[in-house]
């Protein structure tokens, strides 16, 4: 059994915060800090250029990629690390669409993140191709003969709803589709498995569930079968088979190398290796139901003690990942309210207060405390205050 109670001695949780918005930005791992004073001390000064071989930071993305793998059902030697999650979603469709040259479609749905759908309008505008929208309920049907790579962000940020990665995965290769997963709120939050759904590719962040820290590299997986054969557009250096050889002609590395672009933020990566430290003795089932009894208990008491909201997440937590949603006309000002009393989680435009269950250290008095002081600023009006109204510019 994972001790739920060790994992959240290891984050630093600040005095009188509740935490609910680990979706956004995981809390620093305790470790983290010395770790990555360690480096700086020790590496960094120290060894200057030569720490590239003598600390490992060159072999460092892929080091940490295997601990990622663990976590996501993918193999040893599968995952890679770098750059930001925007990237890496250019990066997997472009190499998915150029494996399925005679099909033009990307399809994706309307609850997908924004950045998603940008990054995917931006490659179709290069390569002619065109980026499908639909409604969520909508993408196993819309799946069709023209569709090239289904690109599909597996838990929707705003409500929660968690899409059948193997059913869609057996619907899109059934119809001669490739798939992309972003894994940005699933990571570390749900028990992703997939290599058994037999996805092609997947993508996420490490900064939210994964508690890497702001600007924390993304991860990249392919799928054995077609790591030899994937190119992304974006290619760079560090991809390349001997990027020491500085060759004129791109010439891609083998296997899952070949997605790297650039030089790696190594000191981002060791305070990941910090937080990752705090995953080795989590068993994913466990995670998995944690964070469906932290949900179901979060629903069943906004339910129960405030009435003036109404659930935004699929009611079944078998279709829910770990975070719920509830609307209120005045989201904005409530959220701001909870925040003044310690409760974080977040507004997430037009209506919706989010709130992230962090498996690792939520526990059912985040949740009794969170429910508390909601159904209070609901109940006294408190909420409706020009303070709270105010906008600032990350929200
Ligand atoms: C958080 C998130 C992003 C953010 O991308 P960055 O490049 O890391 O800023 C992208 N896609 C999804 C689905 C997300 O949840």
């Amino acid at each position: 059994m994972t001790d739920f109670a060790k994992t959240r001695a290891a984050f630093y949780l600040p005095e009188g915060v509740t935490y609910l918005d680990g979706n956004s930005l995981g809390p620093m791992p305790k470790a983290a800090k010395a770790r990555v004073a360690d480096m700086m001390a020790d590496e960094w000064s120290e060894m200057l250029i030569t720490g590239w071989n003598k600390a490992g930071w060159f072999d460092q993305p892929r080091k940490v990629g295997d601990r990622i793998a663990r976590l996501i059902g993918a193999g040893d030697g599968q995952v890679v690390m770098g750059d930001t999650l925007s990237i890496k979603v250019f990066q997997a469709v472009s190499a998915a669409h150029a494996l399925r040259p005679d099909r033009r479609v990307i399809l994706s749905d309307s609850g997908n993140f924004p950045s998603d759908l940008y990054v995917a309008q931006g490659l179709a505008d290069a390569v002619d191709a065109e980026l499908r929208v639909v409604a969520p309920e909508d993408v196993a049907d819309a799946i069709d003969k023209d569709v090239a790579v289904l690109m599909i962000t597996e838990v929707d940020y705003r409500t929660g709803r968690r899409h059948d990665m193997k059913a869609l995965t057996a619907k899109a290769h059934a119809a001669g589709a490739l798939t992309v997963w972003d894994l940005a709120h699933s990571a570390g939050a749900v028990d992703v498995d997939l290599t058994g759904a037999n996805a092609d590719f997947a993508v996420g962040c490490t900064y939210k569930y994964l508690n890497g820290g702001p600007g924390a590299p993304a991860f990249i997986w392919t799928h054995p079968r077609h790591a030899e054969a994937a190119q992304p557009i974006l290619q760079g250096w560090m991809g390349h088979t001997a990027p020491f050889a500085f060759d004129l002609d791109y010439r891609p590395a083998g296997g899952i190398d070949r997605m790297r672009v650039g030089t790696p933020p190594v000191i981002a990566m060791t305070a990941l290796e910090a937080a990752l430290d705090v995953w080795d003795g989590v068993d994913m089932t466990d995670l998995r139901a944690r964070s469906v009894q932290l949900s179901e208990a979060f629903i069943a008491g906004v339910e129960a003690n405030c009435p003036d909201v109404t659930l935004h997440s699929p009611r079944d937590p078998q279709h829910r990942g770990s975070q719920v949603g509830f609307r209120h006309p005045h989201a904005y000002a409530v959220m701001q309210a909870l925040i003044a009393q310690g409760v974080i989680g977040d507004f997430r435009a037009p209506d919706v207060l989010r709130f992230g269950f962090a498996p690792l250290y939520n526990n059912l008095d985040d949740v009794d405390h969170a429910v508390r002081v909601l159904a209070g600023i609901l109940h006294d009006g408190s909420w409706d205050h020009p303070d709270f109204h105010k906008k600032s510019a990350v929200t």
